[in-house]
């Protein structure tokens, strides 16, 4: 007979020994049980409170249960959910045409994790590269950087270089060139004329928050441009206010022909990514070539157009930058203190923690026991990604944690 404990349940410990007996063993978390969440704080089931300071890896840009995402979802619960894409519906078009506009993009193909953006990207450039640029069938290239992260999938793990994320998953797809990021005449040397696309992140988050040298996405720019290749930016953590523009590129004044945008696109309440660019290039997409049940549905669209209106406003980009600022200064600081390295733009921040101190799992522990959530990425490096709702002081508060356990 099946038996719901659940309201039987009392401790956080209990929580998590169910997690590890029932869910598969591929996360590692902190010990920390979330039962509830709102702003920058997420309470736990025993009550403590914590300052969020990974917002979901990007994905909660808006902090948690922004009362106007909320607004939006709760409307259209009320209308219609989902229609899968045999019919239209009020919220698709509309979420196209003002999610374009703001990236000053021409066409949007919806789908719903940041994976499935990246396999669209791929299958768009290839279909591309063989109807348009005229790549001998089967030949086309795509050049990505070693470090990346663009999500789980086999075809996105085989360019992958973290053997963790590879091992024992071949065989894996062919058809990409890895170059290391940030190196320009590397760049240069790996396109020829069967490149199809160059594959990057604008910042790379999930490699530690690494910033390219300056320089490096105008070349890159101007070497597609030279060999008729599409430049493909991977914004899904990067994008949507998190450097403090709605795009990370546009620090650099580079266009890309293709974005890819995930995580804060469905306001932490769904899950919605999106692939937009060029209406040339995303427009060799015929019926039946691709899509997804659930990609661009009623729900999602209207969460997703109410994100577009909170980024419409600029509020989240300005503060992503101001308080970004702060938290540069503050880090930078504790270079020598604590930490050997800083590195990120507006409110992202990698910090590597200086050789002797704790390691980054000891110290993302050591952070929740003092009630802010942060996560490490690698052994000796910490991500640090407040929701952009967060306020000075509370910003503060998360930054004396981390002064206090980095020189442990
Ligand atoms: C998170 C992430 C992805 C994958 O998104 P999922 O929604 O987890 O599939 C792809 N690219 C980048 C840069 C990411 O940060």
């Amino acid at each position: 007979m099946t038996t719901f404990a659940r309201d039987t349940i009392a401790s956080a410990a209990e929580f998590i020994a169910l997690d590890d007996r029932w869910s598969t063993h591929n996360y590692h978390p902190l010990p920390v049980v979330v039962a509830e969440a709102e702003g920058a704080f997420v309470t736990d089931v025993e009550g403590k409170r914590y300052l969020d300071f990974l917002s979901g890896y990007s994905a909660l840009n808006f902090g948690h249960r922004h009362p106007e995402l909320i607004a939006a979802a709760q409307e259209q619960l009320g209308r219609v959910t989902l229609t899968s894409r045999a019919f239209h519906h009020d919220q698709l078009g509309l979420f196209c045409q003002e999610l374009a506009e703001l990236t000053g993009t021409e066409m949007v193909l919806p789908m719903n994790s940041g994976a499935e953006a990246v396999e669209s990207a791929v299958k768009v450039a290839r279909k591309w590269a063989y109807q348009v640029k005229g790549v001998p069938d089967g030949m086309a290239e795509i050049v990505v950087a070693g470090s990346n992260f663009h999500g789980r999938t086999t075809t996105i793990v085989s360019f992958s270089n973290d053997e963790t994320a590879r091992a024992d998953f071949g065989p894996f797809t062919p058809g990409f060139v890895t170059v290391k990021y940030g190196d320009s005449d590397a760049l240069r040397d790996a396109i020829t004329e069967r490149t199809a696309a160059v594959l990057l992140e604008p910042i790379q988050g999930e490699a530690g928050v690494i910033v390219p040298p300056d320089g490096y996405f105008a070349d890159a720019r101007r070497f597609c441009d030279e060999a008729g290749a599409l430049l493909i930016a991977d914004e899904i953590q990067s994008g949507l206010a998190r450097t403090g523009t709605v795009l990370a590129l546009d620090h650099e004044r580079v266009r890309a022909d293709l974005y890819t945008l995930g995580k804060a696109l469905g306001g932490g309440i769904m899950p919605l990514s999106a692939l937009v660019g060029r209406g040339d290039v995303l427009g060799v997409l015929r019926p039946g070539e691709h899509g997804s049940t659930f990609g661009g549905n009623p729900l999602a669209c209207a969460i997703g157009r109410a994100v577009l209106r909170l980024l419409g406003t600029g509020e989240f980009q300005q503060r992503s930058a101001a308080l970004g600022a702060h938290l540069h200064d503050r880090l930078g600081e504790l270079v020598g203190h604590g930490l050997a390295e800083v590195r990120g733009r507006g409110l992202w921040a990698g910090v590597d923690i200086a050789p002797g101190g704790p390691t980054g799992r000891q110290a993302s522990e050591g952070l929740a026991r003092r009630g802010v959530l942060c996560k490490e990425t690698h052994d000796n490096t910490l991500r640090i990604a407040p929701p952009l709702v967060i306020d000075q002081e509370d910003l503060d508060r998360g930054l004396d944690a981390i002064a206090e356990v980095v020189r442990l």
